[in-house]
């Protein structure tokens, strides 16, 4: 065997594998803490010593230590030969000044709101309660209605995924013939000016709650789309009075049960014209159940957190059957997410 071979991986018995995987939380909880304390921003000029760090982020040194070896274990973060910390190609996504950054979602995924109601996923599997709703007394979007602090971390974390897919899924569907392009659900709308920048002659529309469009005013401005782009605030269970010839909904229908998402898409019916396009951009869980996937996982967080569900194809068509729709294919993306297109017949 020469250097340039592959060495040989020694073979990790499967109740190491196992072991690993049960601390998975630890890892979460590590790059949640490495992202509210900022320190890939700390790093973005060149390397630092623990001291350094511990300084700027207030921290008790040898436990911050602990924290960064921890991490850079598992490839987040580097340490030098001479004891300082750099950002390696992971942490570099933990920066909040890059393109893609996702530290908002790394924050948000180890909140109060999510870590106390995924303690409670056993309640979810034992009796098909939500969690969240056990946890916090209440559905989880009236409960950002009520609490603007983690709603905006919330909205910030939906505008960091969603920083990390636009450009593929911009790239994945052609918008350039269209007029009028909505985002139903848009949040603070990084998604649609993402879109809007590949359809120069097409207007956007963001439709969202109240609350959540105040918020995107400020966002919008620093996208620089605002100017193309209308808002529209309401309650997508009473009514969508949106008229557009292409309807984005991402992470939207999973949020929701099925009735819920047919009375969602019933509402988009009675505005939307025959032959306008609907596209849910979600991961749709694939037919194998043993293939690896983004969506099998994110199904318990629908579980634990909203009540809504990934779901398969036949499943998505199922909906627009109901609702007045039909599925027309789905489009992958170089992305975790594939775009589901149905028309409205
Ligand atoms: N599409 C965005 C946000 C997804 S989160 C993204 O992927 O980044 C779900 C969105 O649905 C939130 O912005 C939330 O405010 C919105 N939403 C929830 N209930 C709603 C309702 N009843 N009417 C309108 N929008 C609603």
């Amino acid at each position: 065997m020469n250097a340039s071979s592959p060495q040989p991986q020694a073979e990790i018995p499967p109740q190491a594998v196992l072991t690993q995987m049960t601390f998975g939380f630890i890892v979460s909880q590590a790059i949640s803490v490495a992202a509210k304390l900022f320190i890939a921003d700390h790093l973005k000029d060149g390397p630092k010593t623990p001291a350094e760090l511990a300084r700027l982020t207030e921290t008790d040194e040898p436990s911050l230590y602990r924290l960064l070896r921890g991490l850079a274990s598992i490839g987040v973060f580097r340490k030098d030969g001479d004891g300082r910390f750099s950002n390696s190609v992971l942490s570099e996504f933990l920066r909040s000044d890059h393109p893609e950054s996702i530290r908002s979602a790394a924050h948000m995924i180890c909140d109060r709101e999510h870590w106390n109601s995924h303690g409670n996923m056993l309640r979810s599997v034992r009796t098909g309660e939500i969690a969240f709703e056990h946890t916090f007394g209440m559905p989880v979007f009236p409960y950002f209605a009520q609490n603007p602090e983690p709603a905006a971390l919330f909205e910030e974390a939906m505008t960091s995924f969603s920083s990390s897919i636009a450009k593929a899924v911009s790239e994945a569907f052609d918008f350039s013939r269209a007029g009028t392009i909505a985002d139903i659900g848009g949040g603070r709308g990084l998604l649609l000016a993402a879109v809007l920048k590949t359809a120069p002659a097409a207007q956007g529309i963001l439709f969202d709650q109240p609350q959540v469009i105040e918020n995107s005013r400020k966002a919008l401005q620093n996208e620089g789309a605002a100017e193309r782009m209308e808002t529209v605030s309401g309650d997508f269970f009473r009514e969508i009075p949106v008229e557009a010839d292409i309807y984005l909904m991402k992470w939207i229908i999973h949020d929701w049960n099925d009735e819920q998402s047919v009375a969602i898409l019933k509402n988009l019916a009675r505005s939307a014209k025959p032959g306008a396009r609907v596209l849910l951009i979600e991961s749709v869980v694939e037919g194998d159940d043993n293939q690896p996937s983004m969506s099998k996982l994110m199904d318990l967080n629908m579980l634990v957190m909203t009540g809504g569900k990934e779901r398969t194809e036949k499943e998505y068509a199922d909906l627009f059957e109901r609702s007045g729709f039909q599925l027309i294919t789905i489009h992958p993306t170089a992305s975790p997410m594939q775009i589901v297109e149905a028309v409205r017949i």
